[in-house]
């Protein structure tokens, strides 16, 4: 997307399509070429939900994606922040990301205690890197409580 938007993100509360935009550039060791910017929009899970009963679980035709990428940008726009037309656009189904229930409950992960075994991910907490890394956290403390570690470790 060419020209520059000055925040780095927006969570939306009144929309019906939009709920995340992120602007990917601003991420650490991302390129884009000077004055552009790299914006990742997410939809809302009604919206989501509308366009898979509209066409069912398959892979969405080419032309069905490029209708969801528009009608997701004419909302981004809708922001007002004066956002220029981009010269690439995308839309895809995120799938595996949005679990219809986070698999790790209370836990926020996946917890084998005769094995010591702890599955963690973003599919056990929520789909963002906090629910990711809270998961790890969550497993690790599992791990370390059946270490016998030495006192002060
Ligand atoms: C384009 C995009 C933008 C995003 N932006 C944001 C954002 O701005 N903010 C936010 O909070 N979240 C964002 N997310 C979501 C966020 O990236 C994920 O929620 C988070 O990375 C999940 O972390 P994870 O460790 O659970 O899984 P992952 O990051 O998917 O890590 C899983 C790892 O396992 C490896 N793996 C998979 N299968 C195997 C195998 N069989 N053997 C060995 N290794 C394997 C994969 O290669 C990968 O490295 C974004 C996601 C995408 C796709």
């Amino acid at each position: 997307m060419l020209s520059i938007v000055h925040v780095q993100g927006f969570s939306f509360h009144n929309s019906d399509s939009l709920s995340w935009a992120f602007c990917d550039s601003s991420k650490p060791g991302r390129h884009v070429p000077p004055n552009s910017q790299s914006w990742v929009l997410r939809s809302t899970t009604e919206y989501a939900s509308k366009v898979i009963d509209s066409m069912g679980p398959r892979k969405p035709s080419a032309d069905a994606l490029a209708k969801v990428a528009e009608e997701l940008f004419r909302e981004f726009q809708a922001t007002g922040l004066n956002i220029p037309q981009p010269i690439f656009m995308k839309a895809h189904r995120w799938g595996g990301a949005f679990p219809a229930i986070s698999i790790g409950g209370d836990d926020k992960c996946v917890w084998e205690k005769n094995m010591k075994l702890a599955i963690c991910g973003d599919f056990c907490a929520s789909p963002s890197v906090e629910g990711a890394v809270l998961s790890g956290m969550r497993g690790a403390s599992k791990i370390l409580g059946c270490l016998n570690l030495p006192s002060g470790l």
